[in-house]
Formats: structure tokens, sequence, C-alpha cells
């Protein structure tokens, strides 16, 4: 426990292939709420739980680099992939909290969906006595009314450990450095990777759907079309 308030620091995990303005509006707004002295993207290496990224890593890494710059409180953090082999997040965790101390305030963001299959996670409970969880809301994950889970919306060994976890207030995780679970009421955008690499396969339009950068990006290096 804190006695004063310690800024957060946000650590945003994902395969980001590619990133997309779901990610970045999310990642705003808790910027905002939470109060966070800094958001850390952290591209996975190779994810454990899913099929392997399409984009290579170098092309994930550069997309999410284009589409943060110039928000000064976003920040590109290579630790997984320059660790290279299957990405934990536990890991990372316990890296930075060895790097930033132990009264550092860190909270991992994750969507709905993700954080619905935690249960999964290499050696998830871990992660409670490292960080916070801050959850976004998503389209069609409904996980919780009040700050609380909504019944039957979480597997059940994952419910028990997030019981006492819930807190309905973001000022109240500056004063600890782990373990609490906050949702934040993002604004609900029907985005996601899966969505763009299948249109940028079918020779549809991404434009607004991701940055700019990230568009030219897709067009210049032709990713996504051809699904593998
Ligand atoms: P894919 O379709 O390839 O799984 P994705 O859009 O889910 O891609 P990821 O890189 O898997 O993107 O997601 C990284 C993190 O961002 C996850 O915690 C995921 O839940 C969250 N996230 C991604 N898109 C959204 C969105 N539109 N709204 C809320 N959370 C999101
Ligand atoms: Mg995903």
């Amino acid at each position: 426990m804190n006695d004063f308030p310690v800024p957060p620091i946000g650590v945003f995990g994902g395969t980001f292939d590619p990133v997309h303005y779901g990610h970045l509006r999310i990642a705003e707004e808790i910027a905002e709420l939470a109060g966070l002295k800094e958001m850390r993207f952290v591209p996975a290496g190779i994810p454990r739980l899913r099929r392997g990224p399409e984009a290579s890593l170098e092309h994930r890494v550069e997309m999410v680099r284009l589409a943060i710059e110039g928000n000064s409180r976003f920040i590109l953090d290579e630790r997984e992939v320059i660790r290279g082999g299957v990405s934990y997040s536990v890991d990372t965790l316990r890296e930075l909290r060895q790097e930033l101390g132990k009264d550092a305030v860190l909270c991992l963001v994750t969507g709905a969906d993700a954080f619905i299959r935690l249960a999964k996670w290499h050696r998830w409970r871990e992660l409670f006595d490292l960080c916070h969880f801050i959850i976004a809301a998503r389209p069609g994950h409904l996980l919780s009314t009040e700050g609380r889970a909504s019944p039957g919306a979480l597997p059940q060994e994952l419910e028990a450990e997030c019981r006492d976890r819930w807190t309905s207030s973001a000022e109240s995780l500056k004063y600890a450095s782990g373990g609490l679970i906050f949702t934040a009421q993002t604004t609900l955008l029907d985005i996601s990777a899966t969505a763009v690499r299948a249109r940028v396969a079918l020779g549809k339009s991404v434009r607004y759907l991701v940055p700019e950068d990230t568009r030219d990006y897709i067009a210049a290096n032709d990713l996504y079309r051809e699904q593998r």
C-alpha cells in the first residue's frame, strides 16, 4: 500500500497485427481516466495462445512505432521481441517490476475478450502480485456491471481469484502497486486486426480503421495480401 498516489504505468500487450484505432483509442482513454504517466505498447514476440501472426515481427513493431509517434504518453517497449521466442506477460511484468521498483504502480491493459481467457495464461495468478488489471470494454464481450464481473461472465477459477479485487475507482489504483481490477468503460469500437487483415486480403479499404501511416505501411510492404 502506498501512502501517497503514484502515477501508474500502463502495459499494453498485443500482437498488433496490425495496430488499429481500437487499440489506440482505448489506450488514450485509459491513459486519461487512470492518470497514467505512460502507456507502454509491448508487441508480442511469438504469442502462445493463437496461431502465428501474419506480418513479421519487424513489421508489427514498425507499425506500432509509426502509430504512436506524436503521443507523448505512448511508448514502444520492445522487450518481448528482443527477448524472442514465446512471450509470457508474467516475464514482462516481472522484468518491469525489477526495473521500476516495488512502489511502481503497474497496470496491465487488456480487452475484455483477452481477460476472460486469463486463466489460460502462463502462471497467471502471479500477475496479481505484479500489477493491476485495467480491462477495456469490447463489443460482444460483456464482462462487468458496476465494477464487478457480471454473473457467468468469467470461468469459475478466474471469478474466484478476482472476487475481492474489483474496484470501481480508478484513483484507488494509485495507492497499491498491484492486485486490483478496474473495468474501464471505454468507447466501444468494433474493430479487430483479424477483420483488418481480412479486408486487406480481399482488396477492400481499411481507411479509418487504422491510422493513415499504418495503411500506407501495409500497402508499401504488401502485407496481408495472401491469407496464409
Ligand atoms: P486479432 O483479431 O488478431 O486477435 P485484435 O484486434 O484482437 O487482433 P490484439 O493485438 O489481439 O488485437 O489485441 C491486443 C489487446 O487489445 C487485447 O487485450 C485485446 O483484447 C485488445 N483490443 C484489441 N482491439 C480492441 C477493441 N476494438 N476494443 C477493445 N479492446 C481491444
Ligand atoms: Mg486479439
